[in-house]
């Protein structure tokens, strides 16, 4: 089949294809706007959160995320070289740090896609995830110790 240079065939897993399809499909009768081809529309969030990534490196380039768990999300701070626990308190992200409901660890906390992990009922579907994104892992790490091995014999 012959296809364009500029493009690559990913494979993308079959309930994420149906809930972006569902997305767009809402988008598109709200906003005539959005993309009329299912894969341009999807190129475009992706490339949307390349952008916002993007963005927070350059509006906070003093945070990072360090990490998270069910209930916290670790931003670290260079500026102040402490480490923000961000969590849901009385149903608003609350930061330990600050002892604030409002200050620029939050914000940067809302601009991340984990904050969406936080104190959550997990759906079937993001513990399938998981599993994926688990085994992926284990492959990867497979092969990087793999090539390190079949480099320290070749060198
Ligand atoms: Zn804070």
């Amino acid at each position: 089949m012959p296809r364009s240079n500029s493009a690559e065939l990913i494979t993308l897993r079959v309930s994420i294809v149906k809930e972006l399809r569902n997305k767009w499909r809402r988008e598109r009768e709200r906003n005539p706007y959005v993309n009329e081809h299912f894969g341009g529309f999807v190129n475009e969030l992706l490339h949307d959160i390349l952008e916002k990534d993007e963005f927070l490196r350059h509006y906070a380039p003093f945070l990072s995320e360090e990490g998270c768990t069910r209930d916290t999300l670790y931003i670290k701070d260079f500026k102040e070289n402490k480490t923000a626990e961000v969590r849901i308190s009385e149903n608003k992200l609350h930061c330990s740090l600050c002892n604030s409901f409002a200050c620029f660890h939050i914000q940067f906390a809302m601009a991340t896609p984990r904050v969406a992990k936080l104190n959550l009922e997990r759906k079937p579907i993001d513990v399938e995830i998981e599993a994926d994104g688990q085994q992926v892992k284990n492959i990867t790490r497979n092969k990087r110790r793999k090539n390190s091995i079949s480099r320290k014999i070749s060198s």
